[in-house]
């Protein structure tokens, strides 16, 4: 893959967590794993734009024993993509901004991302109480239905004149696919991208994307 000429300490690179840095869904993995075949309806009607984002995490997350230690084991059968802690390096050397997006369950992804240090936004089960939280909702978002908004701290960086990168692999993603500069996408996010017309770079794995985005400097 030929490398973009992006100006890095000049860019905002937005990672979706679930099939992007890790290698399968982990939302998908714990509702096949743990919840009844019927999240497969629910998840079809939000590919199909019948429900929000917010509506479908919700539904999914009742459907899931609330089991802080059950949950986390499931989710740690999962690895990630041994491609992102390289691309990671690589981009922080080049002084770009890195965050992940993530619109599911959200516990694993702050468990995973930790080793990192990388800045996280997604939703937070309280375990406690068994209800899933949205500290990263934006109630004056365009979108005004998803969990997390992965398009409000796209806007955020467009308005500090940020080029704009996002990387992710589903509907969530969406949204903010049409407000950045570079979208690399697969599955159904590139599925998307195709119908509505939006320019994408196909990816497969994250070494794909060190190829186009930091190249020889990996
Ligand atoms: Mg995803
Ligand atoms: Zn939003």
């Amino acid at each position: 893959m030929p490398t973009l000429d992006l100006d890095l300490a000049e860019t905002s690179v937005f990672f979706d967590f679930d099939g992007t840095l890790s290698t399968v869904d982990i939302g998908k993995h714990l509702l096949e794993r743990l919840g009844p075949p019927e999240w497969r309806d629910i998840e079809r009607r939000f590919v199909r734009g019948e429900i929000s984002s917010r509506e479908c995490v919700l539904d999914h997350w009742d459907m899931l024993p609330h089991d802080e230690a059950l949950l986390r084991d499931v989710a740690r059968e999962v690895p990630l993509d041994d491609g992102f802690g390289p691309l990671l390096h690589a981009l922080r050397r080049a002084r770009a901004e890195v965050t992940v997006v993530s619109d599911g369950f959200g516990f694993y992804v702050y468990e995973l991302c930790a080793p990192f240090g990388v800045k996280v936004l997604t939703n937070e089960p309280d375990f406690t109480t068994g209800r899933l939280e949205f500290p990263h909702g934006d109630r004056c978002c365009a979108c005004s239905s998803c969990g997390t908004c992965k398009q409000a701290p796209v806007k955020d960086a467009r308005s500090r004149g940020r080029t704009t990168v996002l990387v992710g692999d589903g509907t969530s993603d969406a949204k903010a696919a049409l407000l950045c500069d570079v979208v690399f996408a697969k599955a159904e996010l590139g599925e998307w991208c195709r119908r509505s017309g939006v320019p994408f770079i196909q990816f497969e794995s994250l070494a794909d994307v060190a190829d186009a985005l930091v190249g020889a400097r990996l």
